[in-house]
């Protein structure tokens, strides 16, 4: 044989391997791309959310990333990891924490239907944090681990846990919203996306952290990536602040392990990137907190930062799209 037709059996060979179309829909980001079975990802595109005109924004965006990604690897079927809460089973989006559009959420959306009426490919929904331990269970090192929680720290706080080796969901098919538990009742600084003060997700997501320490600090441009760079700098405020994260971070991974005994924690997403600057806290802390939880059943979790970088919830989309549509 030829090495032109070796090549062109090569290609061949390529084009029959099979793709889904996955997209994770963040507060921020967009994240779109084809992926195979083995988790290989191609085209990947990631923009800033088109907000400017609600839902209709959005799908038209959508509808602009995905069809040359659909065309290009004929694909049949796709899933979308988004921020919530919403409805896996329904495909819809029930008023979204962090989608607005001109300051007013956008209530109940049927996201599924108006995305199929685009791409005319079967699509489904998964929350962004189920679809992150997903990938971690699925494509990750996790395998093997019946009992694994990823908590991401983005624009919002979202936790995916696996118990007993399967996906934990809260009542009326919801996803546990565990960024919503209150740290601290009497709070009146850490103000949250739902509206209410001391939520874990109004401290603890970059997005959030960020944005309340730049009003009690009176810098509102204040940037994540400010932050970062002055505690690596040594900067006194800066490094105490990140102390406190971690310790936070560990009360709120306290509360996790109590409720769930994973056996073991990976975080992900933009902020798990400064981790250096929190972690050994967290570590530190969490064992002290759960001192007396180590006899009997030691509820003490390994910890490790996600090697899909921000790739989790896309990874995720993927692994849904091929297990259940
Ligand atoms: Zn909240």
């Amino acid at each position: 044989v030829s090495k032109l037709a070796k090549k062109s059996q090569k290609r061949n060979f390529r084009k029959k391997i099979k793709k889904v179309l996955a997209i994770d829909l963040g507060g921020t980001k967009i994240l779109a791309a084809a992926i195979d079975e083995s988790g290989r990802i191609f085209d990947e595109i990631k923009e800033p959310v088109d907000f400017s005109n609600g839902v209709a924004s959005l799908i038209a965006q959508i509808k602009r990333l995905c069809l040359p990604i659909i065309k290009k690897h004929a694909i049949k079927k796709g899933a979308l990891a988004s921020a919530g809460p919403l409805d896996p089973t329904t495909g819809e989006l029930l008023n979204a924490t962090n989608f607005k559009s001109a300051g007013k959420s956008w209530g109940r959306v049927k996201i599924i239907n108006e995305i199929q009426k685009k791409l005319h490919i079967k699509m489904s929904l998964e929350n962004d944090a189920a679809a992150a331990v997903l990938a971690e269970h699925g494509f990750g090192r996790m395998r093997a681990c019946k009992n694994l929680l990823v908590i991401t720290l983005g624009t919002g706080l979202g936790v995916g846990v696996i118990a007993n080796g399967q996906l934990v969901r809260s009542g009326r098919n919801l996803h546990p919203e565990a960024g919503h538990i209150v740290l601290d009742h009497a709070d009146k600084q850490w103000l949250c996306g739902c509206g209410n003060y001391g939520c874990a997700e109004a401290s603890l997501s970059g997005a959030n952290f960020t944005r309340n320490l730049g009003q009690i600090w009176h810098e509102p441009h204040l940037t994540g990536e400010d932050l970062v760079a002055r505690a690596q700098q040594n900067d006194d405020k800066a490094l105490r602040v990140f102390v406190e994260y971690g310790s936070r971070l560990a009360a709120f991974m306290y509360s996790m392990c109590v409720l769930f005994t994973p056996e073991h924690i990976i975080i992900s997403g933009g902020f798990s990137h400064s981790y250096e600057l929190f972690l050994p806290t967290t570590k530190l802390r969490l064992a002290s907190l759960l001192g007396t939880r180590r006899v009997g059943v030691d509820m003490l979790p390994t910890i490790s930062i996600s090697k899909h970088q921000d790739r989790a919830g896309l990874l995720g989309a993927a692994w849904v799209a091929y297990n259940r549509s």
